[in-house]
């Protein structure tokens, strides 16, 4: 992060100005609008700045900046013309630890200021961390298109219930309960089409109708986060993870789908890496019907699909049986997931007719896989969890009558940045896995569609492989 996002109370504070065209004026406007004293120094005023100033609306001081001018002031800005005057007053207010603004000049700015969406009271405000404030100006202009222009009215109504729903629920969560459904509901519709004495009977009534409520309700949400891409969320899985007071999450799931989960939650890390079961099933199980009963929305977040190779049905048997309510969003599995990327069909009219998903975790290297149907020629297998197993799993293939020349693909972080494809068969899988310089997940696929990877891969991970 190249800045530390915050805004500023300035209301009633000194802010200087140096500059009196029309780039120091939206400057000198902003500040106004929240509410700062303006001292604008400049030999000249624009038209626009002449009459503020006539108006007393700002001070102004017709002359040359002087650096005495920085004195009990809360922050500087500099729009004049003249490079060695910003470059001055960059210089000395970053001796005095003043926050300084020289328009179009990031290197001698200590603050920039962002591209700003306003919806009063509402504020978004984006920055591309002075990268391309192009960019910033475009997301912000579908961002204004997607935001309705009552949505400050909404804050503003919201702002004025809020002591009388405080007083209503002692209890914190029951009262983010409350405010969820209500913005989530028809209330919200209301304001945003302006009908507002409509929107306050709504609101009336449902503080009347939940009121009695004295417990708040625990759900838990058992999410698949898919492979790695976070792009690869769905929607629903995206919602939950903003709303979610707790989440328990697993080794699998990437860091830059972390980072979209609401900020304040709890997280709680449950491990599951081969070597390092963090928390055993049972007490995951229990953990989440716990959160739930004290009243928390719990995000049960996993990799790829809850249902496969996932143990969500163990978890959500749990969940019933201590009768908390859940709900399952699906996510895309490994296997869709490292094969999409890696231009591998799963299935296709001449290779493969079917694709099984088989466990490669094979304990002592057990061979209670129904392996004469897996050696069944036109079919593609995905092994997961199958890294370790890889000589076991390519050996019984072979010796329940595969062709010991199927191809074979080892995907390496599927999805991610750091994606990689390892292409062989099952003669010279082992050995490539062996090489050592292979980091989970890996995901095997064996059939005669791993060919086609040659000529339909299509995804360039951004972390180059050499
Ligand atoms: N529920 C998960 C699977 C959990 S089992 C899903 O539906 O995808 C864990 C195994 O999944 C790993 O051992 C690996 O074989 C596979 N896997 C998960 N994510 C992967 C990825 N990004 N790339 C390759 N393999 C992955």
């Amino acid at each position: 992060m190249e800045f530390f996002p915050v805004f500023l109370d300035i209301k009633s504070k000194s802010c200087l100005v140096v500059g009196g065209g029309s780039v120091a004026a939206r400057k000198v406007s902003l500040l106004r609008k929240a509410k700062g004293q303006v001292v604008v120094v400049s030999p000249q005023l624009c038209e626009e700045m002449q009459a503020w100033a006539d108006k007393g609306e700002i001070e102004y001081l017709a002359r040359e900046f002087e650096p005495a001018d920085l004195d009990a002031k809360v922050m500087v800005i500099a729009a004049t013309n003249v490079a060695a005057v910003n470059q001055q007053i960059s210089e000395l207010a970053t001796a005095r630890s003043l926050p300084v603004n020289v328009v179009d000049q990031p290197e001698l700015c200590s603050f920039i200021t962002p591209s700003m969406i306003d919806r009063e009271p509402v504020q978004i405000a984006i920055s591309t961390g002075g990268a391309s404030p192009v960019l910033a100006r475009q997301l912000r202009a579908k961002l204004e298109s997607s935001i309705p222009g009552n949505y400050g009215r909404l804050a503003a109504i919201v702002e004025e219930y809020r002591d009388v729903v405080k007083e209503r629920f002692a209890n914190v969560e029951l009262r983010r309960n409350f405010w969820e459904s209500l913005l989530e509901g028809r209330f919200s519709e209301l304001v945003l089409t302006g009908k507002e004495k409509a929107a306050h009977e709504e609101l009336a009534k449902q503080l009347d109708e939940v009121s009695h409520q004295t417990e708040p309700k625990g759900e838990v949400y058992l999410v698949g986060a898919g492979p790695g891409d976070p792009d690869l969320l769905t929607f629903r899985a995206l919602r939950l993870m903003q709303q979610a007071d707790v989440v328990v999450y697993d080794r699998l799931v990437s860091k830059p789908i972390l980072d979209m989960v609401r900020r304040d939650a709890e997280f709680i890390y449950a491990g599951k890496a081969r070597a390092d079961h963090a928390i055993p099933q049972e007490e995951i199980n229990m953990l989440l019907a716990r959160l739930a009963k004290q009243g928390k929305r719990v995000l049960r977040l996993k990799g790829g699909d809850p249902f496969i190779f996932g143990r969500g049905g163990e978890e959500i048997e749990t969940l019933m049986e201590e009768g908390v309510a859940f709900q399952v969003v699906p996510g895309i599995t490994a296997a869709a997931g490292c094969a999409s990327y890696s231009g591998i069909p799963l299935t296709h009219r001449n290779y493969a007719q079917s694709v099984s998903f088989v466990t490669g975790h094979l304990k002592d290297g057990s061979t209670d896989l129904n392996w004469d149907m897996l050696a069944q020629p036109k079919q593609t297998v995905v092994f997961y969890m199958g890294l370790n197993g890889v000589k076991t799993i390519c050996e019984q293939l072979i010796a329940h009558g595969r062709d010991a020349n199927t191809p074979a693909a080892l995907v390496e972080k599927g999805t991610t940045p750091e994606h990689k494809v390892h292409i062989g068969d099952l003669s010279t899988l082992p050995a490539m896995a062996e090489s050592g310089d292979i980091k989970p997940p890996t995901l095997i696929i064996v059939g005669e569609v791993v060919e086609l990877h040659e000529k339909l891969a299509w995804f360039e991970p951004s972390v180059s492989s050499n």
